[in-house]
């Protein structure tokens, strides 16, 4: 990756900006003013069943507008429709859509954040001619099947196989917690393909179409309400060795590549809808009468958040370099989500009642969807636990945790 100068930056902002003013209506304050607009506080996918296809629709016809214009992919080769720019400017151009209203873009998240960089950089050339255009272009909507009922944070115990016939490959087994699998044409599928080998080693990652026969997505109804997660039953299902992302036994490398895109997206707020919590916790602190030691709370809070801003700062600062991101994204997401939960007890604590049953008035019972998401938060891409472990590990050079 080369360095990217100041000059080039503004240039492709200003430029950028003149294309989103053409084609997105700029969100402006009084839509954002207290007590107009949804009163809903998204922070996981909102997947309301009775609107999420619409929502998905629209989502979908936004992304081919960016794809068609040079925006879908800006640091993608142009063999596959990217404008071959630095890639900091897919983060930048993210941040300037915020100020546009625009339709949910989480549901493209696992396409353009995960699966497409991953088939990039581990997928062999017939796979990414196949799939990195449509992962971009707004065609494909991808899921993750990593997690097992029995293997979660401990995603290297994985037991569902694949054995090899021919030129194919024979899947069974249960995947669970997979987001978006109800809506997805394609999964990033990680199996074990040699039982004998040493955990770590047995495993291989393939990309399937959904459309498989042998594969039956069964949804999975939140603590908030909606479904965006789903159980998937993998029974005798037939994947081409072509599909296959990677060498035989290294889907465990395969499989840290997309986890550390999905750290760095996530805490780098890429994948959620834009909720804007903390505005909303500033008003509420206001107008509630919050006593001196909430408004501690608040105020540790708002730093905190900033401690975020400039984390990400400092990992676009590295890209801008041309510094390769590594484990970092996961003190970022970590960061982020501890946060979140800050914000969610103050709520409650400032809210009471009115936060577990509707009163009406606008800008409270909304608060008890961004409470119940927030644990999922702090599980999806690796649970707090898992990643102070990679943080003492990897980054800071602290002795191993003992292994089972
Ligand atoms: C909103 C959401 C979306 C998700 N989307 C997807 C998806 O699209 N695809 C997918 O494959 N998965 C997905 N997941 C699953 C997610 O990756 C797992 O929930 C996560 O890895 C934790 O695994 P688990 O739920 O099995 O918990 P467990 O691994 O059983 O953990 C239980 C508890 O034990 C702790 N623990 C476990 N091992 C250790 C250890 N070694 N040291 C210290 N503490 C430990 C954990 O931190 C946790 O508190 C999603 C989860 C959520 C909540």
């Amino acid at each position: 990756v080369k360095a990217l100068s100041d000059h080039e930056l503004d240039a492709f902002v200003e430029k950028a900006l003149a294309f989103l003013d053409e084609h997105a209506t700029r969100r402006t304050e009084s839509a954002r003013a207290w007590g107009t607009g949804p009163d809903a506080i998204p922070l996981l996918e909102g997947s309301n069943p009775d609107t999420q296809m619409e929502e998905l629709a629209s989502a979908r016809r936004w992304r081919r507008l960016l794809f068609e214009h040079g925006y879908g992919w800006l640091s993608g080769p142009a063999a596959y429709g990217g404008a071959e720019l630095h890639p900091v400017l897919d983060d930048v151009f993210f941040d300037l859509q915020r100020g546009y209203e625009l339709p949910d873009m989480s549901y493209f998240g696992q396409a353009t954040r995960m699966l497409g960089p991953t088939i990039y950089s581990h997928g062999s050339d017939e796979l990414r001619r196949r799939y990195l255009t449509s992962l971009y272009n707004g065609d494909l909507v991808a899921c993750q099947l990593f997690s097992e009922p029995g293997a979660g944070s401990d995603l290297a115990s994985a037991r569902s196989s694949a054995v090899r016939d021919g030129d194919d490959w024979i899947v069974n087994g249960q995947k669970v917690w997979s987001s978006f699998a109800h809506v997805a044409e394609v999964g990033e599928l990680l199996v074990r393909t040699d039982p004998a080998a040493p955990k770590h080693r047995g495993l291989t990652m393939f990309v399937v179409p959904m459309d498989t026969p042998g594969i039956d997505v069964r949804p999975l109804r939140q603590m908030t309400g909606s479904y965006s997660f789903n159980e998937v039953f993998l029974d005798d299902v037939r994947v081409s060795d072509a599909n296959r992302i990677g060498e035989v036994g290294e889907g465990w490398k395969v499989a840290v590549a997309t986890l550390n895109s999905e750290r760095g997206a996530v805490g780098a707020r890429l994948t959620n809808p834009d909720a804007q919590p903390l505005a909303r916790l500033l008003h509420l602190a206001l107008t509630e009468g919050a006593d001196r030691g909430l408004l501690d709370r608040v105020a540790e809070i708002v730093c905190e958040d900033r401690v975020v801003d400039l984390l990400n700062a400092a990992a676009r600062e590295r890209l801008v370099a041309g510094i390769e991101p590594g484990s970092e994204g996961a003190i970022t997401k970590l960061k982020l989500t501890q946060n979140l939960t800050r914000i969610a007890e103050v709520s409650g604590d400032l809210l009471g009642p009115a936060m577990s049953a509707d009163t009406g008035r606008w800008g409270t019972y909304a608060w008890s969807e961004f409470a119940c998401s927030v644990p999922g938060m702090r599980l999806a891409g690796g649970t707090d636990e898992i990643l102070l472990s990679l943080v003492g590990e990897r980054l800071l050079g602290l002795p191993r945790d003992p292994r089972a």
